[in-house]
Formats: structure tokens, C-alpha cells, sequence
């Protein structure tokens, strides 16, 4: 595996079409396109990386599955009354099917869905509460303390928030965000704002690979089968736009973020974090798909053989 990932690392360094790095916060454009970080953990506990592996970035949507995995646990099967499970083939930001759908989102990835559910979580709780359950449960899987919201992308994620604000008031308008729009934004910007590095998300996978049990650290995170439909909405729903694509060349359950990041989980064989800040026209990131397609091309890896 670590020759795998070493053959990757050097191959991505020679790539010169790296794609564009997000530009609708000053923060996000600032990061240097020039990264490629990859780490994969097994159940047995080894760790194997290459390139920037060590290096923070904004974790963004990925964030939102770990927000879906709080949700479904606070809430169970009523998590679905406020979001819904299929793909949309809309970009992460599109407003169109929600008129449609009477302001109920598609699915817990694109962003409508993903503000649904922090509004769902946050019933009875203030924001800052909401938030030290999101960055608790994000240190408990990935067995990691020292795991930090980036509050300068947060504060800019909210001075250009208008798109994301206008998909919450729409929701709100058809009755279905029960808090207030700028604390529902207020949570939402803080969790897309994790900043974690690849050997640290590879980790916070863990539990999606084996049934729901961290076997890094033993414990169990959520049942069977809560894994099982974590897995395959990632699988339908985790690159927007581009999911079935990424369903097509690399076969694995996947979420991706702004941030360049894409977490990938193989059942039974390991947890994926690969990085590089360059994305493609979708908003998922160039040189990570790439990547991912060779490590599945050299691996085997695909939820659709053995
Ligand atoms: N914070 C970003 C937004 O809401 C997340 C987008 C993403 O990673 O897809 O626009």
C-alpha cells in the first residue's frame, strides 16, 4: 500500500492541469494548488500516507457526513421527514428542485439538505452547543483531540453567504426550517470550516468500513446497517452533479468538498482521504478523483466485485 500511494503521490506531482480552486470565499482561493495529500487507514490499524497527507485544508462538505451520522442519531428514521435520500444531478447550490419539492430537500449533500439537517439537530439546543456536538463527535471517530473549526473561513463563508441564505429562507418560507436562518448558517459554516488533514479524515472514515465499529479504537460509532445507508447515500449523492461519474470510475462510496478533499470508503478494506485543491467544473477535486482512480485501478477496491 505504501509504494501504491508513493507511485500516486509522484504520478499527481507531475499532473499540470490541476484544475481552478474555489474562489467564492477570498479564503479558499488563497491555498496553493500545487497539494496533493493522500492517506488511507485499514481496520487493522495502519495508517499509510504520501505527498501533504499532514497538511489542514477545509474539509467543507464532507462535513456533512458526519452531520447526516449525528442526525440520524438524534433523530433515527424522522431525519427523513426533513431531507430526502435520492440523487439530484444538481449542482451543490442549486435552488430549482426545491420549489419543486415544496422546499424539501433532495438529499442530506447538496447544501439545502445539509442546512436542513443541522436545523434538525439543533432543536434544543443553542448554536454553540450544536457546534461542540459536531466537533466532539468529529474528534471522537477520528480519535483525535486536537481537530479545530478554521473561524476565518467560517466569517467569510458567512460575509458571501446570500446563496446559501437564499436556499434557507426558501426552506423557511415552505415551513420547514423551524430555527433562524442566520443561526442555522451560523452552525453550518462552522462545520464545513473543519480544518483536517488527510491522515486525520482517512481515520474519521473508519467506522463507515467496518459495519459502524471504529476498529482503530474498538468502539462501535453506529449500527450496521445506519453504515450500510451511509454508504450507498454517499455512493448516490456525494459528488453532486458528478456522482454518477464518480460511481462509474472509481465504484467506492465517496463525499467530496469545495476544499479539494473527497473521502472514500471501501467496506471491509479501508478509508480513503485524498486532497488537492484544484477542482474540476463540478466542484470536485481533479487530481483526487484521478487519484482515486488509480488506487482502485492498482487495489482492486470497488463495492462491485470482490
Ligand atoms: N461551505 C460550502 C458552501 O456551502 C460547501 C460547499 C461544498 O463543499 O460543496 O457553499
Amino acid at each position: 500500500m505504501q509504494q501504491i500511494l508513493d507511485d500516486i503521490a509522484a504520478e499527481m506531482a507531475q499532473e499540470i492541469d490541476r484544475g481552478k480552486v474555489a474562489d467564492y470565499i477570498p479564503q479558499l482561493a488563497h491555498v496553493d494548488p500545487n497539494q496533493f495529500g493522500i492517506a488511507v487507514a485499514t481496520p487493522d490499524g495502519q495508517l499509510y500516507s504520501a505527498g501533504d497527507a499532514d497538511t489542514l485544508f477545509s474539509i467543507q462538505s464532507i462535513s456533512k457526513v458526519f452531520t447526516l451520522t449525528i442526525g440520524l442519531g438524534t433523530l433515527g428514521n424522522a431525519l427523513w421527514t426533513h431531507v430526502g435520500r435520492e440523487p439530484s444531478g444538481d449542482p451543490f447550490n442549486s435552488i430549482m428542485m426545491l420549489e419543486h419539492e415544496s422546499g424539501r430537500p433532495r438529499n442530506p449533500f447538496i447544501n439545502a439538505g445539509a442546512i436542513a439537517v443541522v436545523d434538525a439537530i439543533m432543536m434544543g439546543h443553542e448554536p454553540k452547543e450544536t457546534l461542540a456536538e459536531i466537533l466532539q463527535f468529529v474528534h471522537f471517530i477520528a480519535d483525535d483531540d486536537s481537530i479545530r473549526f478554521d473561524h476565518k473561513v467560517a466569517a467569510s463563508e458567512m460575509a458571501h453567504k446570500d446563496r446559501n441564505a437564499s436556499l434557507a429562507h426558501f426552506m423557511k418560507s415552505f415551513g420547514r426550517l423551524k430555527h433562524e436562518v442566520d443561526k442555522v448558517l451560523g452552525v453550518y459554516f462552522h462545520q464545513c470550516s473543519i480544518a483536517m488533514n488527510c491522515e486525520q479524515l482517512a481515520r474519521a472514515g473508519l467506522f463507515l468500513v467496518s459495519n459502524g465499529v471504529n476498529q482503530h479504537t474498538n468502539a462501535r460509532v453506529i449500527s450496521s446497517q445506519r453504515s450500510r445507508r451511509i454508504n450507498s447515500l454517499m455512493m448516490m449523492c456525494g459528488h453532486y452533479d458528478g456522482s454518477g461519474e464518480f460511481a462509474y470510475q472509481v465504484g467506492l462510496p465517496g463525499k467530496s468538498g469545495v476544499g479539494g478533499g473527497i473521502l472514500t470508503i471501501a467496506p471491509g478494506k479501508g478509508s480513503i482521504a485524498v486532497w488537492s485543491p484544484g477542482l474540476d467544473h463540478i466542484g470536485n477535486s481533479k487530481l483526487g478523483l484521478k487519484a482515486l482512480e488509480r488506487l482502485v485501478e492498482k487495489t482492486g477496491w470497488s463495492v462491485f466485485s470482490d
